[in-house]
């Protein structure tokens, strides 16, 4: 496939240096920051060039120079993802969005931002915040993007109550891989008319269009937040509490979930001691409320439930500090584990209910082996992260991924998918077959034909080129 796309030239890459300017247009070694992400095992592959477009009309232009010359090209936003989404695995033009990242409005009387694709979600967040408002979308990773988040509809820790990016988005600019600046959405809160194009792109991984900027949604801060960390004998005994929580429609922002030896592991890597790490599994539940009173309130009900059904203990940390370091626990889990020999790791999606059973029957596929196993997640939207970890070698590796393939089947055979909030990218693509049927993926493929007639936007990813 590679042989069907053309090399740069020099004459291309001065093009390239023309529409964007000299100091935006990267090659060489210093390529390599933009040859991987942080997928466990990512396998870089070095861009012939990198360009940093300030604006869309560059951008349009970038990718009609792609089109005309069969020139791969991947976008690319803080290169946090975790499926080798922004790993240009042809070569090519990583345009990274890293030069576009001014905040273009926050509209206090509409609760909208309009924000370009690659603000971070750190600046993002904090600069909202001073404005007293807030925008709760809260993926692990804060150096993300903006765009990337919406290119990959991430969810994280507070979709509970706040729902993923694509429940963020109201519109957004874009450039087709043909050239083309559209706008979609605005700032309205509903729209029938015509195709969904805002919510199409959004979730597509940059394998549609060029996402430059957004209209994002925002809210009131909550006046205060609490965190119970709830211990538990068992993963049974944890993921049954969360029904009985959100059954009495009490609505926590979000309930995380781990396995103790996912708990040891982020102890010795933050050198933090995590209360009753010695039980089986964990309950992390995030409350928010408008005062004291009503978190105390909300507190005491999840409590008194988790109590009834089995909690060894509830722990409140009290303090922001003991807060902060129990957040900062949770958030260190995945590199802790990627430290020890991190291999492959499932994103898999299942029913709320059958997250524990899941789990389960998943640590029995890997017990044939000698690898190691380790399950963390979202409990509150089924959204589970299986870490298989080993000494990094080709078998293991294999090993790893056959495994991989039986979690999914798993997962798909019990009403799941195989990605909740990661994507596809590279690495999923040869296991999306598992979770959509020959049909459904030929539409995907009609849709990105429409879309990318010469397939040069992150070919490869997704669906595999023709
Ligand atoms: C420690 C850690 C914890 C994480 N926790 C979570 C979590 O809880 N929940 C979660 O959902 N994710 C999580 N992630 C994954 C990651 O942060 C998200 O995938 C993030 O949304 C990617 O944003 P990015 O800017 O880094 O995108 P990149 O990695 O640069 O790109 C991701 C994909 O989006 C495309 N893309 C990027 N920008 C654009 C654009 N402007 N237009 C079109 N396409 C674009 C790329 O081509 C690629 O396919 C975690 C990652 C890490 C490292």
């Amino acid at each position: 496939m590679a042989g069907k796309y053309n090399k740069l030239t020099d004459s291309l890459i001065s093009s390239l240096i023309e529409i964007v300017g000299p100091g935006n247009v990267i090659s060489g070694e210093a390529c390599e920051n933009y040859s991987r992400d942080e997928t466990p095992n990512c396998r870089p592959v070095l861009p012939e060039v990198v360009v940093r477009p300030e604006n869309a009309v560059a951008i349009a232009r970038v990718l009609r120079l792609a089109c005309e010359n069969k020139i791969p090209v991947t976008p690319r936003g803080g290169g946090t993802g975790l499926s080798a989404g922004a790993v240009p695995i042809y070569g090519g033009i990583v345009l990274s969005l890293e030069k576009m990242e001014r905040i273009l409005e926050i509209d206090e009387a509409n609760f909208t931002a309009t924000v370009e694709a690659g603000v971070t979600l750190e600046k993002f967040t904090l600069a909202v915040s001073e404005r007293g408002l807030y925008f709760p979308l809260y993926p692990g990773e804060k150096t993300a993007t903006l765009g990337g988040n919406m290119a990959t509809n991430a969810g994280g820790m507070r979709a509970v109550r706040y729902g993923v990016a694509r429940n963020f988005i109201l519109g957004l600019e874009a450039v087709l891989p043909t050239g083309e600046i559209i706008q979609t959405g605005g700032k309205y809160f509903k729209c029938s008319t015509g195709y969904d194009l805002t919510q199409l792109i959004t979730g597509s991984e940059g394998t549609l269009a060029v996402i430059t900027s957004m209209i994002l949604k925002l809210t009131n801060p909550a006046g205060r937040s609490e965190i119970l960390l709830v211990p538990f004998n068992s993963l049974g005994e944890a993921i049954g509490t969360v029904q009985e929580i959100l059954k009495k429609g009490l609505r926590p922002i979000g309930i995380e979930f781990m396995q103790r030896n996912v708990v040891e592991l982020a102890e010795r890597f933050t050198g933090k001691e995590i209360p009753y790490h010695q039980y089986a599994s964990f309950l992390m539940i995030l409350i928010e409320a408008e005062n004291e009173e009503e978190i105390l309130d909300q507190a005491s009900r999840i409590s008194e439930i988790c109590l009834l059904r089995n909690a060894v203990d509830v722990f409140i940390p009290g303090s922001e500090r003991a807060k902060r370091d129990l957040m900062e626990a949770r958030e260190k889990m995945y590199p802790a584990v990627q430290h020890n020999g991190l291999l492959t790791m499932a994103d898999v999606v299942v029913p709320r209910s059958s997250i524990a059973e899941f789990v389960e029957k998943a640590e029995a596929l890997t017990q044939k082996s000698s690898l190691g196993f380790f399950a963390v997640g979202h409990a509150g939207d089924g959204n589970v992260h299986i870490m298989l970890t080993g000494t990094s070698s080709g078998a293991n590796e294999k090993l790893a991924q056959e495994i991989l393939r039986d979690i999914y089947e798993l997962g798909v055979s019990m009403g799941g998918m195989i990605s909740g909030e990661h994507g596809i990218g590279a690495e999923k693509k040869a296991f999306l077959p598992l979770a959509m049927n020959r049909e459904k993926i030929e539409l995907m493929r009609r849709i990105k034909k429409a879309f990318d007639p010469y397939n040069i936007l992150n070919p490869g990813k997704v669906l595999y080129p023709d």
